[in-house]
């Protein structure tokens, strides 16, 4: 294996080139590590050496450290974890100190990180080290520590130098909420120390790197004197920023990621103590970060899945699908979304509603997203201009000839939908897949429709559409291969998460959002105080209520898919405690946040004031409150026995899917990894002892599904040797 070349020039500069040659982007590994000490150790050895630049062989520096490794290191234990912590650490310091006196800091060689492009994790950590960090002038570069966004923390020295370099505050944004700037922001932020054009970026290296003196290579952490800027802890300026910064990440957090916690008490002991000293620190608080559950957790569905998935884990095999043109019917809420997100990647778009001015309102929407992108600076006029010219806004379907695939996003109404297959049908040429974006029909009725049943699926989009990452793809009986094929292409080019799934009442992700949200609603009508209901929730990583979240998707939505699904159900239908309330508060005019008022008070403005104190009136809160674990309990596992129950009857077929899709899809607590990690991280012995309790008391949809009880008396985890995948 070679990640890194070694070369000396003529002039007494080595360049250590990084250029995982399998991979289009550079990761590390603890291997390359090593080899990347070696050459340094060469570099320093070697008396015909004058400074060393490390760079890289692609056109981007490095996207991090090799996820599946970090993954895996948990399997060797704690110690093991440290140690291996810490001889990164002894790399990176050996580059840091690049064999200088440590008394005098004298006699040191330069060395320099110039970095072409995207520069994350481990890949901006290893800069740090350097002596200078030089970027080319690539705006697409994204330069950054996003370890948080995982469940970890940049735990390769990146904590501690950051702090030290840039003070607390200054830092914070970067470490603890995971922000990535382009080359000229990050020099402007203090990351990096300078941006040149792109062809100049070895040659400015090769001159710094000849002209530094050994004032250049001491960090400030190491000169006489150091002050953290901003002031350590016991500083009254610093105070305040410690004192801020773990109020905040808690308040953010409500406590329940690991990694935020262990990342500040990394940054508030490290700065009481020397440099050396520090590090220790972070590297026991990163293992103890990486022993937790979580972070495995969190790595494994929100990057090493999310990214399968991404690739098509579960595509057909079948020849390239991309789509061309693309026919969206129904320009509202979500056909507008659909349109902006698809013409935004760069395909053709024809956007048909009945009538014309509706239409133009639904082109109108990709113009507002990308105004706003304007102001923000993320678009220019002529990208604007191009994405723009490429929705036709119509009520005419002959415009749909071409089209390769349709996504109908019109009323939910089963006679509308069927008539608008019908049209677009006679329209399109015999190859075109339909999809239609429906959230509670069945796909397999909807399909009777159409003359073609094998072309005809489901692609549930989440609203709002152009931030919601995940898209549901659903299965009819008749759907055939080259449709699933169609879908999962489409969503890899608009750049979003797929899941595929099988047709059942609210196929995966309503399936489970409903319960939670019934469950909170039955919580209040039993006279559970609301708050209660609320904060249970968000202690648990939820991150909206159950009440915030149907006043967000509105309750005259509740009251109609309460009323359809109590039709199909007749006898069977469950939930009557739910609507008793949720029709109540429709009769009050309380329909959520579309009306200003539900269970939630709002001022003129829309902004959400407070639990509404008329709640109290209607359903008095009880004397004797649950405890918060048992509130806990039912709102989670009313999510979670859904998952279980849709991975044994087939509708679910992959775990990762379920995992990937709930974290996506509805923000199921992300610190878990999803309702199958969560239930790996209890335990199904627990998890039934769980249920056992929580059935007698509320209800049989509590009860532990078999699957459950018999992974329970085996022994058995969704992810673990002995893993499950489907049912
Ligand atoms: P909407 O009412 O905002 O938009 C529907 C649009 O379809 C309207 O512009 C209407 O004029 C148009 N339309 C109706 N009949 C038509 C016809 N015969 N031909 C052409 N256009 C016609 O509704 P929406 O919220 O965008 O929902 C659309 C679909 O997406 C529904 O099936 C809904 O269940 C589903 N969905 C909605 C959400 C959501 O959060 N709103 C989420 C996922 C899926």
């Amino acid at each position: 294996m070679t990640d890194f070349t070694y070369v000396v020039d003529g002039d007494g500069v080595a360049t250590i080139t990084w250029d995982v040659v399998p991979k289009s982007m550079n990761v590390m590994s603890m291997a390359g590590f090593a080899e990347l000490s070696a050459h340094i150790d060469a570099a320093l050895a070697d008396a015909g050496v004058k400074g060393v630049i490390i760079t890289s062989g692609k056109k981007d520096f490095a996207g991090g450290m090799d996820l599946n490794v970090i993954a895996q290191m948990r399997t060797g234990g704690a110690q093991a974890i440290f140690d291996g912590v810490m001889q990164m650490h002894g790399v990176l310091r050996k580059i840091e100190r690049a064999g200088m006196d440590p008394k005098t800091l004298k006699g040191g060689k330069p060395i320099v990180a110039a970095l072409p492009g995207t520069a994350l994790g481990i890949g901006l950590e290893l800069p740090l080290s350097c002596h200078r960090i030089i970027a080319a002038d690539n705006p697409k570069a994204k330069i950054g520590l996003p370890e948080i966004m995982v469940g970890i923390f940049p735990g390769a020295g990146g904590t501690t130098r950051l702090v030290r370099k840039l003070g607390a505050m200054m830092a914070a944004p970067f470490l603890l909420e995971g922000k990535l700037s382009d080359p000229k922001s990050a020099r402007n932020a203090g990351l990096i120390d300078e941006v040149v054009a792109p062809e100049d970026l070895l040659t400015r290296a090769k001159e710094w790197v000849l002209a530094a003196k050994d004032a250049d290579l001491v960090k400030p952490w190491d000169a006489k004197g150091y002050k953290m800027p901003g002031g350590a802890p016991y500083h009254p300026a610093g105070f305040m920023t410690f004192v801020g910064a773990s109020a905040m990440v808690n308040g953010k957090t409500q406590g329940v990621y690991p990694a935020a916690k262990a990342l500040l008490s990394a940054v508030y002991e490290g700065a009481l103590v020397p440099f050396d000293t520090a590090l220790k620190i972070e590297a026991r608080q990163f293992t103890s970060v990486l022993m937790n559950p979580s972070s495995t957790a969190m790595i494994r569905s929100l990057f090493i899945n999310k990214e399968a998935l991404e690739k098509g884990a579960n595509r057909p095999a079948e020849p390239d699908q991309a789509v061309k043109r693309l026919g969206v019917i129904g320009a509202g809420m979500m056909g507008a979304g659909i349109a902006y997100v698809s013409a935004n990647a760069g395909i053709e778009v024809v956007l048909i509603d009945a009538a014309q001015d509706a239409a133009d309102r639904g082109k109108a929407h990709s113009e507002s997203l990308l105004d706003k992108g304007m102001k923000r600076g993320k678009v220019t006029s002529d990208k604007k201009a191009e994405v723009l010219a490429r929705i036709t806004a119509t009520t005419d379907y002959a415009t749909l000839a071409g089209c390769d695939l349709i996504v109908e996003a019109v009323f939910e109404d089963p006679k509308v939908k069927a008539e608008v297959t019908a049209k677009v049908e006679a329209a399109v040429g015999p190859d075109c897949i339909f999809a239609t974006n429906t959230s509670t029909l069945p796909i397999t009725a909807l399909a009777k429709a159409s003359a073609r049943p094998d072309q005809f699926i489901g692609i549930h989009f989440f609203s709002p559409v152009d931030k919601m990452n995940l898209v549901e793809i659903i299965k009819g009986k008749a759907t055939g291969d080259r449709a699933v094929a169609k879908a999962l292409d489409f969503v890899r080019q608009i750049r979003k998460t797929p899941i595929v799934v099988n047709d059942a009442r609210f196929f995966y992700a309503n399936r489970c959002i409903i319960p939670y949200i019934n469950e909170g609603i039955r919580m209040v009508a039993e006279g559970v105080a609301p708050a209660l209901v609320e904060n249970a929730a968000k202690l648990v990583g939820m991150p909206l209520g159950p009440l915030q979240l149907v006043d967000e998707t509105s309750i005259d939505l509740g009251v109609k898919i309460a009323k359809a699904t109590k039709a199909a159900m007749g006898e069977a239908y469950p939930d009557g405690a739910v609507d008793d309330v949720i029709f109540r508060m429709a009769d009050l005019g309380r329909l959520g946040r579309k009306a200003n008022a539900g269970f939630y008070a709002y001022d003129d403005k829309g902004g959400r004031l407070g639990l509404w104190d008329g709640l109290q009136a209607e359903w008095p809160v009880r004397d004797g409150q649950p405890d918060l674990a048992e509130v806990q309990h039912r709102l989670l596992m009313a999510q979670v026995l859904e998952a279980v129950r849709a991975l044994e009857e087939g509708v679910l077929t992959d775990i990762r899917e379920g995992d990937v899709g709930a974290i996506l899809g509805w923000g199921f607590a992300p610190w878990s990894g999803g309702p199958f990690g969560w239930l790996d991280i209890i335990g199904a012995a627990r998890a039934v002892e769980i249920c056992d309790t929580l059935a007698p008391a509320f209800g049989t949809r509590f009860e532990a599904p078999a699957l459950l009880r018999e992974m329970a008396a085996k022994g058995q985890t969704f992810y673990g040797s002995t893993a499950r995948k489907a049912a």
